[in-house]
């Protein structure tokens, strides 16, 4: 069967990374999640004093960026892909609020976009790829044979962001997780880089009434349809 381009795209916490990752497992692609990229990029500011009280030393973002080296290898345990950054896993790190308090600044730099891009462009060229995040369908793979734009209430993503930290261990709050929520979608849907928008050929998805069942359901049909 011929391989195709799956982008799927979306808001913050709304579920599209668990989404494309089990349809990936399904059908034997690829999963690329192009958020850790990003979240990558700022853990590496958090580690070298790279921002400011409000912003990021962008000069010195610049001339680092040839030292970033994202990628990502299959953890056997899990059976998902890890994200590592100059070959050290940082897939935990990458999670906490330390990071996602500071991601969408990060994804609003122009050079930064430019060369993540690249980067999953390169990593899809194959196809045989589901790639989530929020311009894969309309800048990355405008191509893409499918196009999944998926979204919920802020406050039923907030409240999925919440059970899952706290099932790690982490005390934030559900009032800080919704206020990070509705502050990176501002700035997602804002920013004047790729801002985060559904391609005019993507399917739209509200799963706030939806169990993962019924996507992953959903979503295989989808697929189905697609390639037959
Ligand atoms: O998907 P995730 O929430 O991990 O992404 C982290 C952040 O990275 C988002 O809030 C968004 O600001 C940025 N992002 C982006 N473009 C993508 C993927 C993520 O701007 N393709």
């Amino acid at each position: 069967m011929k391989k195709i381009t799956i982008a799927i795209d979306g808001h913050s916490s709304c579920g599209k990374s668990t989404m494309a990752k089990d349809l990936a497992r399904e059908i034997g692609y690829i999963y690329i999640d192009s958020g850790a990229m990003y979240r990558a990029v700022t853990y590496y500011c958090l580690q070298h004093g790279l921002f400011t009280e409000d912003n990021v030393k962008l000069d010195a973002l610049q001339a680092a960026m040839p030292d970033i080296h994202i990628s990502f290898k299959l953890n056997e345990q899990t059976g998902r892909p890890d994200t590592y950054l100059n070959d050290t896993c940082i897939e935990g790190e990458i999670r906490g609020m330390a990071v996602s308090s500071r991601v969408s600044l990060i994804a609003t730099i122009g050079f930064v976009r430019e060369a993540m891009v690249a980067l999953q462009q390169e990593m899809g060229k194959e196809k045989g790829i589901v790639m989530d995040g929020r311009d894969i369908g309309t800048t990355v793979f405008p191509d893409a044979e499918l196009k999944i734009f998926v979204t919920a209430s802020a406050e039923v993503r907030a409240q999925r962001r919440f059970d899952e930290l706290r099932a790690k261990g982490d005390d934030a709050s559900y009032e800080s997780i919704l206020e990070n929520v509705k502050e990176r979608d501002r700035i997602d849907s804002g920013r004047a880089v790729s801002p985060l928008r559904k391609a005019d050929d993507a399917i739209e998805l509200d799963n706030s009434l939806m169990t993962i069942p019924e996507q992953k359901a959903w979503l295989m049909e989808k697929f189905r349809l697609c390639t037959i």
